[in-house]
């Protein structure tokens, strides 16, 4: 090789705006917060959103993690053979997105209705089923406000950080407020990683407008249904309305954003600790110390009762899912969950007797 010319390529070196510390940023990073000093430096300039940090507890991690090994009802018979391999404070960037969805929905059904005649012969009675067909339009306004919580990452272990938003959610509508502006925080207090957030407040304001009007469909689907049934009663009294097939359905869907948070950056307490040198995960919201998340060993008498549980899950969940069905409205959404969650129960948790780890989520 002779003389050749070698092209160095190498990328822009990021750095504090404010302190000059190099800055570690990857292609997905739209705001760095320096971990020398706190400031966002904006990667790019043309759009920036404000800031706010749940400041993390100042009291020792590792204090968090004991009291629940020392109070959880299950835990604490194995804390003697527990060992915390690792602890950190992390802190995830997420927004809660308000959204108003409004529709002016209409649709063209046929409804099947039944009725039941008793019919007198020479023999004596018997009973007859007859069955009508009725097409009816249905149409009609809705409107309903969703607040949708997002992770500011492009991948994000969703299993443990939606528990974590979940609970956050509760303070945030309590009006309960923990969060600081950034650049109000003493950085020096701030003890833990910061995720960068990868999704812009356009970006998550688009992703929340898709989950609410995928909301606000279903909802409006359960009462077209309703009214179908309810125009082809009042057409035929005495009879039942039994199956609704739709024509058509038209649902358009139109959004309002009415509010979009800071980026919140959420404390979380993030555990690895060993048992019987298997390793398992737990997770407490930074704030308060709460437990959101944990794996935990499952012990000989849990895994029988794991095995019990499996043959009632889909009975019992199933069942108060059906329920929540009849009862309509929001009852509704839970009930299909339960549902679900009843047919997936039973198959998870009898998975779950042949292993041994048991996932634990926030109640
Ligand atoms: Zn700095």
């Amino acid at each position: 090789m002779s003389g050749g010319h070698v092209e160095e390529m190498r990328g822009e070196v990021f750095k504090c705006q404010r302190c000059g510390a190099p800055l570690d940023i990857s292609p997905e990073t739209i705001v760095a917060i320096c971990p020398y000093c706190g400031y966002p430096n904006w990667i790019n300039q043309a759009f920036t959103h404000p800031i706010v940090i749940v400041p993390g507890k100042a009291r020792g991690l590792d204090r968090v993690f004991y009291e629940w090994l020392s109070i959880d009802e299950e835990m604490k018979h194995l804390k003697d053979k527990v060992v915390l391999k690792n602890i950190d404070m992390i802190y995830v960037p997420v927004y809660y997105v308000s959204v108003s969805a409004s529709s002016h929905y209409r649709g063209k059904a046929t409804v099947t209705l039944t009725r039941t005649r008793v019919i007198k012969t020479d023999k004596g009675t018997r009973t007859e089923v007859q069955t009508r067909y009725i097409t009816v339009y249905v149409s009609g306004n809705y409107q309903d406000s969703y607040t949708i919580p997002l992770v500011a990452r492009r991948a994000a272990d969703r299993r443990i950080i939606d528990p974590l938003i979940e609970y956050y959610y509760g303070f945030l509508e309590k009006r309960e407020n923990l969060q600081v502006p950034i650049e109000k925080v003493d950085w020096k207090d701030v003890k833990g990683q910061v995720l960068a957030p990868e999704i812009g407040p356009r970006d998550a304001e688009d992703y929340a407008r898709d989950q609410a009007c995928e909301s606000m469909h279903k909802e409006v689907e359960k009462r077209m249904n309703t009214e179908a049934r309810e125009k082809a009663a009042l057409m035929s009294p005495g009879w039942i309305p039994t199956f609704v097939s739709w024509h058509y359905k038209i649902i358009p869907c139109r959004t309002r954003i009415e509010n979009i948070t800071p980026i919140i950056l959420l404390p979380m307490i993030h555990a690895y600790y060993t048992y019987q040198r298997r390793l398992y995960r737990a997770a407490f919201a930074g704030w308060d110390g709460r437990k959101v998340y944990s794996e935990e060993p499952v012990t000989q008498g849990a895994r029988i009762i794991s095995y019990i549980g499996a043959l009632f899950a889909s009975g019992i969940l199933g069942g108060a899912g059906l329920a929540g069905i009849y009862l309509g409205g929001e009852a509704a959404i839970a009930g299909g969950i339960g549902l679900v969650a009843g047919l997936a129960g039973s198959y998870f948790l009898t998975r779950e007797a042949l292993k041994d780890v048991e996932v634990e989520e926030l109640e």
